[in-house]
């Protein structure tokens, strides 16, 4: 945990300075910037550990940031928004960010969402050996997957979701045990953020996603992985 490096874009001053304290005294080192732009620039340089980002930044705002992002890294984002429309938080998470946080928000939850999202991404799972099916192959130790002998780019949380289902094959989850067993913190997070992340996984291992081969909907109940 320590020496893990965190960028927090925030534009309001305030929340910046707070979030950034917070982080700090966690023994995280933070780097914050203001601006879209900005926060590119120090993007380019190399990647943090996570990445906390307001969603209305100036400049190439927070959705235009993840976008960027994602076409390179799954590196974690924690969305900060002031919106509370449900499409919007449905768009930052379609846009791969792990997690989002609805202002105004307390720093000190701000920092167990940053504590929970790099337990789940920085965990190796060593002496885990890769689980393979006929046409679907997971590799707990590299994160890696691949279909039908070709890699697939997940995000952390798509992984995550994968493995736990390739690992209690055909067994029916609901959204609530899925956030408990994979977000890990189901009491902040809308059971529609599964709805989200099962619609991409689909799109990325289904040959077709409408008419989904290993993630099953149960209708009524959930989601069930059929290798
Ligand atoms: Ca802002």
């Amino acid at each position: 945990m320590p020496d893990e490096r965190i960028f927090v874009a925030e534009d309001e001053t305030s929340i910046a300075e707070v979030v950034a304290l917070y982080l700090r005294r966690a023994g995280y080192l933070v780097q914050t910037v203001a601006d879209g732009e900005s926060a590119l620039q120090l993007l380019e340089e190399g990647f943090p550990d996570l990445l906390v980002l307001d969603l209305m930044l100036p400049g190439m705002d927070g959705l235009a940031l993840t976008r960027w992002i994602r076409d390179r890294s799954d590196m974690p984002i924690i969305m900060l928004t002031a919106r509370r429309s449900e499409s919007d938080r449905i768009a930052g998470l379609e846009m791969g960010a792990d997690d989002y946080v609805v202002k105004p928000f307390s720093p000190q939850e701000l920092v167990s969402r940053v504590r929970a999202v790099l337990r789940r991404t920085t965990q190796h799972e060593m002496g885990e050996k890769p689980i393979e099916f006929a046409n679907l192959r997971i590799d707990p130790q590299t994160r890696e997957a691949q279909i039908r002998q070709m890699g697939v780019f997940l995000t952390a949380k798509e992984f995550d979701l994968l493995y736990w289902f390739a690992r209690h094959p055909r067994r029916v989850f609901s959204r609530q045990e899925l956030l408990e067993q994979v977000w890990g913190m189901s009491e902040y997070i809308d059971p529609g953020t599964v709805t989200v992340h099962i619609r991409r996984l689909r799109e990325k291992i289904e040959q077709d996603p409408s008419n989904p081969e290993y993630i099953q909907t149960v209708w009524g109940v959930g989601y069930r992985f059929e290798p």
